[in-house]
């Protein structure tokens, strides 16, 4: 907990410094429940989440004198509440040999470093763990994935540079399946400046994936960068406009003051969160939980 404390704290600090000013009057009165909303609003909560937490503040309290230790209690509490139904770990599905994992998202919102952070969860955890490098178009995103693929120990499944992505998603659920694995995840190109080929490519690689096992890919994780805000969530529209995403990561959430972020994500959405990343080194990737995670970003 600390350790996700101090993650967030860029997050926590403004938005506790936000409630103590705000709060300094003492009562809980229509301008400062305003205030509050604003200082939700401004930590990329979101407009419809800013509301209702207001709301949820200031119900038994309204009128009464406050302390900013309480409404900032009562705000954890109440995103916590928001948080709940989505805190959902990336499910280990061991019926499938292997669980398909295919891991999307926009160029460096940190795809590669939470498949080498997911990858070294799941071989801590005694799985057998294959990774296929299917951004083929960016040689260093290929190298990337074969430094954490040495770094864990578990082999990195790669074609020529401009291999057909898809062909190799094939090829790597075949060899994953003859080497027994229980886990592969396919690491995806994110270039959204080209969103049609974009959409085809992964169209095409779930199209082929399907050949070999009609329910893979089991899993779809977006992952986001927290730092980029509200772009977060023109990131998940785009996405599931293309594919079905079943889950998302969240990253960089040590390097921000937008935490907030992904409270409006789960709300707005409704997707498991799956993770949060809060730094760059292999443990790095903490387990989403909704308490916590509200805690933390009050500080
Ligand atoms: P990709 O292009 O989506 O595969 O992104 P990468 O995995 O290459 O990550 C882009 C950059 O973000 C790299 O420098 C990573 O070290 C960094 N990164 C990824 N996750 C986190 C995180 O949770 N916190 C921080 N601070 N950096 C991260």
């Amino acid at each position: 907990f600390s350790r996700l404390k101090a993650g967030l704290s860029r997050s926590s600090s403004s938005l506790k410094e936000q409630i103590a000013h705000v709060v300094a009057r003492k009562k809980l009165d229509a301008e400062t429940l305003e205030e509050l909303e604003e200082a939700l609003i401004m930590a990329d909560l979101g407009v419809d989440t800013a509301a209702v937490l207001v709301k949820a503040v200031a119900k038994d309290r309204f009128g009464k004198e406050v302390t900013d230790t309480e409404v900032r209690e009562a705000l954890a509490a109440a995103i916590a509440k928001e948080l709940e139904p989505v805190a959902e770990a990336l499910p280990h599905r061991a019926r499938f040999k292997p669980q398909v994992v295919l891991v999307c998202g926009v160029n460096g919102t940190g795809k590669t470093t939470t498949i080498g952070k997911l990858a070294n969860q799941a071989v801590s955890a005694g799985l057998k763990v294959v990774l296929a490098a299917c951004d083929t178009f960016r040689a260093a995103a290929v190298e990337q994935l074969q430094i954490w693929g040495q770094r864990n120990g578990v082999p990195v499944i790669r074609g020529k540079e401009g291999a057909d992505p898809a062909g190799l998603a094939y090829d790597a659920l075949e060899q994953a399946r003859a080497q027994g694995a229980d886990l592969l995840m396919i690491d995806t190109a994110g270039r959204l400046h080209n969103k049609q080929a974009l959409m085809d490519e992964l169209r095409k690689i779930i199209r082929v994936l399907k050949k070999l096992d009609p329910e893979a890919p089991h899993d779809v994780v977006l992952v986001l960068d927290a730092t980029t805000g509200q772009n977060a969530h023109n990131q998940v529209e785009i996405f599931k406009s293309m594919v079905d995403v079943t889950g998302l990561i969240v990253t960089k959430l040590d390097g921000t003051a937008k935490g907030g972020v992904v409270v409006a994500l789960a709300r707005r959405f409704g997707l498991p969160i799956h993770a949060i990343g809060v730094g760059e080194r292999i443990d790095d990737l903490r387990s989403f939980e909704a308490t916590a995670f509200a805690r933390a970003l009050l500080g």
